[in-house]
């Protein structure tokens, strides 16, 4: 089968006009088109006053056998070999339902509710489903090729076994105050309680017992003086930093204790949807990595797919109306500069939280995710869009600091699809950037103009991320996002002397998707009778710790259940 994108024709077009334009495309004569189907079509209205109808079409051809030949001989990057895979929906067996949890995902949230379940003495037979690998086989390939192959069919940064955890800084936030607003929904104390409880957790696989951002003494007092100076607020946090590799030998360890303990992890499997019946949540429906599908039944569903998840999620909520409502989605950039100049708050507080309402809009503006001797990394979503992030490890350092300067939105009305937003301005950006990251120094934003490579080596900072590309990322920004960015930054500037400096590089676009926050209640109950929604994807929890609370408060109450 022969998939063709943007395949553009007149609102008014005729019956036959897409077999016509189709067989164009492909430089094939009419009658060597079989049959054709309309996959999607959507109006294109930027040739004004033209409308345009841009469909995406599947051409099978007479002689399937040509379909090689035709693609190369079209030579079009809008036209491409399309595998057929028709979903045949599996029989329902006639043995007794099994009592069982199925958790789709095996991120912290995931993970910590199967790790509490087992320890508090579950006896069922736990399923978890992850679309990506065991955790001993996850291997960026950008380690050998020094830049992101963009891996098919995931992304080993970001699936896999510990989910967007195992390659991740590993910075444990210590406080209810950072990593999403699951406080608001169990009480505060009661977060910091399971804070306290999961970091022995994460203690008792291998973490480091040295916690970092304990603050005391004059230099955090003159900090905080500037801060306040400055408008800006900061937040305390003690940190516990696992660091990238350690990070991965400690979630080796909970797959090995997960398995050991008799919980089933499925690797490459994919959850394409839940099976729900009488407003009831059965089960769900699977892809196995030979592209067979399987059904698998349970009492109860645990999603925790997170970011990567968040826009699946989406559209499960859409299809089986579970309650949810659009948040918030940050847009943002990675800022790196020189270890010197942050060289008194890494210091003190290794990981400076601080947060702004810059004028003229006082939208929140906020640091993220601060890697003192770090180094900035690419991470790809679906549809192939690179966005910026940030790691550190525990022993190899860079001579940089970086962290995300992110602005929170919101929306209300006519418009509600934030993730939707935010991946426009990625998409731009990308566009912009060839489908690399963009880089650019602060300086040259002031100055209204591009950076071009070879500004970038006369520069004391040199960018950690090798395959970004030097750029405009104005261009894609928008008005508002970026004049926020700009105005953080000067505040920033007077508790950090030197980080508004013109050489200071910005890459974009960093996006975090934290939208779509399922509705429930502090039982982490759904509208829908036996599905909960854990982690990143359910809007909850934006960090490793809180994704990891969340799954443990899920197992106490499935253990709970069952009688434990
Ligand atoms: C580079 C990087 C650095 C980070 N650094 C930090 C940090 O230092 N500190 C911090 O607190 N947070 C950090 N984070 C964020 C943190 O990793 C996440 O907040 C956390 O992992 C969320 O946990 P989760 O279980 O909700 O989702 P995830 O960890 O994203 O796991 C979800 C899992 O679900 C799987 N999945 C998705 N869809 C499906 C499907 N349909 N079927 C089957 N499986 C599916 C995915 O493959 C993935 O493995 C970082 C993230 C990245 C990417």
């Amino acid at each position: 089968m022969i998939r063709i994108n943007q395949l553009t024709l007149p609102v008014d077009h005729g019956e036959e006009a897409i077999k016509k334009k189709a067989a164009k495309l492909l430089k094939v004569d009419e009658s060597a088109i079989g049959e054709i189907r309309i996959v999607h079509r959507s109006i294109d209205a930027r040739k004004k006053p033209q409308l345009l109808f841009s469909y995406i079409v599947d051409v099978m051809l007479a002689n399937s056998k040509r379909e090689g030949t035709v693609i190369k001989k079209a030579a079009n990057q809008n036209i491409r070999a399309e595998g057929f895979r028709p979903y045949a929906y599996p029989e329902h067996g006639t043995a007794e339902m099994k009592k069982r949890p199925v958790i789709i995902g095996a991120g912290p949230a995931g993970i910590f509710t199967a790790l509490e379940m087992v320890k508090k003495g579950s006896k069922q037979k736990i399923i978890m489903v992850e679309k990506g690998q065991a955790v001993e086989n996850r291997h960026c390939p950008k380690d050998k090729t020094k830049k992101c192959v963009n891996c098919k069919p995931d992304c080993h940064i970001t699936t896999g076994f510990s989910g967007a955890g195992a390659f991740s800084d590993g910075k444990l936030s210590l406080s209810y105050e950072v990593g999403g607003d699951l406080p608001s929904l169990i009480g505060e104390e009661f977060a910091q309680e399971l804070i306290d409880y999961t970091d022995k957790i994460y203690l008792e696989f291998g973490a480091d017992p040295h916690v970092e951002g304990i603050y005391t003494g004059e230099d955090i007092k003159e900090i905080r003086k500037n801060a306040i100076h400055a408008g800006l607020k900061l937040v305390d946090c003690p940190i516990r930093h696992l660091g990238t590799e350690k990070a991965q030998q400690l979630y080796l360890a909970i797959q090995n204790y997960l398995a050991d303990n008799g919980v089933e992890m499925l690797f490459s499997t994919e959850c394409e949807n839940i099976i729900l019946e009488d407003e009831e949540c059965k089960g769900v429906l699977l892809r196995q990595g030979n592209g067979e599908p399987r059904a698998v039944y349970g009492d109860t569903v645990v999603i925790g797919t997170g970011r990567r998840g968040a826009d699946w999620l989406e559209k499960i909520c859409a299809e089986h109306h579970i309650a949810h409502k659009p948040g918030t989605v940050d847009i943002g950039v990675r800022v790196e500069c020189r270890n010197e100049v942050m060289e008194k708050v890494n210091k003190v507080l290794y990981e400076s939280k601080l947060i702004g309402y810059p004028k003229p809009w006082k939208n929140k503006v906020r640091t993220f995710c601060q890697n003192p001797g770090g180094f900035v990394a690419q991470e790809n979503y679906d549809n192939d869009l690179a966005v910026v992030n940030g790691h550190s490890f525990k022993e190899k350092k860079s001579e940089n600091t970086n962290l995300a300067i992110l602005v929170s939105h919101n929306f209300t009305e006519p418009f509600n699809q934030p993730i939707a937003y935010a991946q426009k301005v990625g998409e731009l950006t990308n566009m912009l950037g060839a489908g690399h990251i963009m880089v650019q120094r602060y300086g040259d934003i002031l100055d209204g103009k591009r950076t071009w490579a070879k500004e970038l080596a006369q520069s004391n900072v040199k960018p950690t991320l090798k395959d970004a590309v030097a750029g405009d990322i104005t261009a894609a920004m928008p008005y508002r996002a970026m004049t926020n960015i700009i105005e953080f930054i000067k505040m920033l500037d007077m508790v950090v002397p030197g980080f508004a400096a013109n050489e200071t590089l910005l890459y974009s676009p960093e996006l975090k998707f934290y939208s779509n926050k399922v509705k429930m209640d502090a039982n982490l109950d759904t509208n829908i009778k036996g599905l909960h929604c854990l982690g990143d994807s359910s809007g909850w929890t934006r960090g490793l710790m809180m994704a990891s609370v969340m799954g443990v408060l899920m197992g106490r109450k499935l253990a709970e259940k069952e009688g434990c």
